[in-house]
């Protein structure tokens, strides 16, 4: 099971992900709760995106992680997920993010003018490269 409560910051990732033709890339700051470990977005930081076809991929500008690690340790939060839009594909996760998520075993959230998706890397029977879809709240 993968929740991902996104609350208001559900209408932010829907604007930026209509608001950018290159894609955007961030950070959810939360924390999980209950039994069940549902995850709870309690805010967003953006990183720069440092790739040159930045309207087809991302590569979050490596600094831009303290900062959200930094910003989390001071609200007592961790870094829950991973967010970026796609401007131009639909909101599921490309074959560059799958070989991202096995570096950031984290919830990856996908935003697209079309809508949200989130992810989950490792599947129900744990094999590698399993990816999970999260359901959003
Ligand atoms: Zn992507």
């Amino acid at each position: 099971m993968c929740t991902i409560n996104l609350g208001p910051l559900r209408e932010v990732m829907m604007h930026l992900a209509a608001s950018s033709s290159v894609e955007l890339v961030g950070y959810v700051i939360g924390y999980k709760a209950g039994h069940e470990g549902e995850i709870h977005a309690s805010a967003l930081i953006m990183a720069r995106n440092m790739s040159k076809a930045a309207e087809k991929e991302f590569i979050a500008e490596p600094r831009d992680i303290l900062v959200a690690h930094t910003v989390a340790e001071n609200l007592g939060l961790d870094v829950v997920g991973v967010f970026h839009t796609h401007p131009s594909c639909p909101p599921v996760v490309s074959a560059k993010d799958r070989e991202g998520m096995r570096n950031w075993p984290i919830v990856w959230i996908v935003a697209s003018p079309r809508g949200l998706g989130a992810y989950m890397p490792g599947g129900s029977g744990g094999g590698i490269g399993e990816i999970r879809r999260c359901t959003i709240r």
